[in-house]
């Protein structure tokens, strides 16, 4: 796993190749989710800023902006919801599925070892190699059901 500096120097980076411009705003979501527990909406992540960051002037559509660009470049991942949209969380961490409650919006992170290697194994089997990927289950929470 690499350090939040790491992170943010891939991101500069990714921006020089692009021949983009740096800018603050993209490094700023970046970081609120480097530094998120849990998986953050697009609105979250705007209050955030807001709190964190009450100098910087980063509105709404900057901030969905940025994290389609965060993700697009692979270092942030989105998980969907039906109505409510998108959440995100940033790729530095550690490799782990998703259970996703859709009536309450809960997730559960897990890893399961026999899963990942059954995975390998299919892949191999149809000489692919894989880059990346994730596993979202949908369904209702032991609090939602009846
Ligand atoms: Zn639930
Ligand atoms: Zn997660």
């Amino acid at each position: 796993m690499s350090t939040n500096e790491d992170t943010i120097e891939e991101l500069k980076k990714i921006v020089k190749q692009k021949g983009l411009k740096y800018t603050e705003q993209r490094e700023i979501v970046l970081k609120i989710l480097m530094n998120a527990d849990g998986h953050l909406s697009a609105e979250e992540v705007y209050n955030e800023i807001k709190t964190k960051h009450p100098e910087s002037n980063v509105g709404i559509a900057t901030v969905y902006r940025a994290l389609g660009f965060l993700e697009e470049v692979n270092l942030i991942t989105s998980i969907t919801f039906g109505a409510d949209g998108k959440k995100y969380e940033s790729n530095q961490k550690e490799h782990h599925d998703h259970l996703i409650c859709t009536s309450c919006g809960k997730i559960v992170e897990f890893l399961d070892d026999e899963i990942e290697k059954r995975q390998d194994r299919i892949a191999k089997k149809n000489k692919f190699k894989i880059t990346s990927h994730s596993m979202q289950l949908y369904g209702t929470c032991g609090d939602c059901q009846d």
